[in-house]
């Protein structure tokens, strides 16, 4: 049970079988929270939360959340994570990411007003689109093409934000919005198009890392478990949010290729290719407002959280490479 602000017994997670959602049913039965995962497995699995199926205060449900979302029983938390996150994602399935952002919200502020629960809505730095503001501060609204191929996404996250914003200011639904920014640790898919699983794999086969541009385009990125205790710290605030929660730290595409070439032993060279429509060439939390109102700030350098994660996807592959023969 978490126990700071507010009592939280009973928890769902939308999306909890996903990169980010299966790590957050982890840390909130670790801290004895009861867990509800709901999750249609459009791009997460069973496979990220079999390690939690025997914990008698997990249940696992597959649901579909823009179809609608029934959970019998007290709740005192919805988190809301589905949706398509990478690029390659919801470039592939825009309509479904639409819908999740859409629908998917409205039902699941829609169970946190029932419920008289805390919501709290994953949204996203792509919120600030192609920023002409850097580093990015919650004040700032963003440089966003709805009609191009990203809008799908970043307009799905700014229509979720508005809607979470409408409950509290309409319903009076205590609710919280996060920011997050790239976030990366174990079981990210190895072949979901993001950066930093696409260049561990290129490395670990011994094939060029692929970087896309010149590689000055820059990222912040996060560990997942500070990732993790910033969400959770905001879950059990009463914040309303905005809050941006993501690693300041900020490094260049062709720095990280580098330092997994380092970190992986790997003989790779890289390869440069054509830069995305769109591509965001500058992302850097300014994370001052989730210092003073969460009293969070990451704490895992980007070195040690890139060694973990490479040992994860090795680990990883060395297994699946013994089940095949
Ligand atoms: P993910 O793809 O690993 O997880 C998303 C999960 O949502 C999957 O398990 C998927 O099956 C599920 N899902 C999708 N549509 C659904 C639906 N209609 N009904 C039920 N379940 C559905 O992605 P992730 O990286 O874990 O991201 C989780 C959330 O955090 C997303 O909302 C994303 O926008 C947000 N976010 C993630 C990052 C990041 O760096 N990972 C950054 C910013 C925001």
């Amino acid at each position: 049970m978490v126990q700071a602000a507010r009592t939280i017994r009973r928890a769902v997670v939308t999306g909890g079988a996903g990169f980010l959602g299966s790590h957050l049913c982890e840390h909130l039965l670790e801290r004895g929270v009861e867990v509800v995962c709901l999750d249609n497995f459009l791009t997460g699995s069973a496979e990220n939360v079999v390690h939690l199926m025997e914990h008698p205060g997990f249940r696992l449900v597959r649901c579909d959340v823009t179809d609608y979302v029934h959970v019998p029983g007290p709740v005192d938390l919805v988190l809301h994570f589905a949706s398509p996150a990478s690029p390659l994602d919801y470039l592939r399935m825009p309509i479904e990411t639409l819908k999740v952002g859409s629908l998917g919200t409205l039902h699941t502020l829609g169970l946190a007003h029932e419920k008289g629960a805390r919501y709290v809505l994953a949204s996203t730095s792509e919120v600030y689109g192609d920023p002409l503001v850097h580093p990015q501060p919650e004040e700032y609204w963003g440089n966003v093409n709805p009609v191009g191929p990203r809008g799908v996404y970043d307009e799905a996250k700014r229509f979720s934000e508005a809607m979470t914003t409408a409950y509290r200011t309409s319903k009076g639904t205590d609710t919280g919005i996060v920011r997050i920014f790239n976030t990366y640790g174990p079981r990210m898919r190895a072949d979901d198009g993001r950066a930093i699983p696409a260049f561990v794999g290129q490395a670990l086969d011994g094939r060029p890392l692929t970087v896309a541009g010149d590689g000055s385009q820059t990222r912040s990125i996060c560990y997942v478990d500070d990732t993790v205790r910033g969400i959770l710290a905001m879950a059990c605030s009463d914040q309303p949010g905005p809050v941006n929660i993501g690693n300041p730290d900020e490094l260049s595409m062709l720095r990280l290729a580098e330092w997994v070439i380092e970190l992986t032993g790997s003989s790779s060279g890289i390869e440069f290719i054509d830069l995305p429509v769109d591509d965001p060439k500058v992302r850097r939390p300014d994370t001052r407002r989730a210092q003073e109102l969460l009293g969070w700030q990451p704490v895992v350098a980007s070195e040690e959280g890139l060694r973990r994660t490479v040992s994860w996807f090795a680990e990883r592959r060395r297994t699946v490479a013994a089940q095949a023969g």
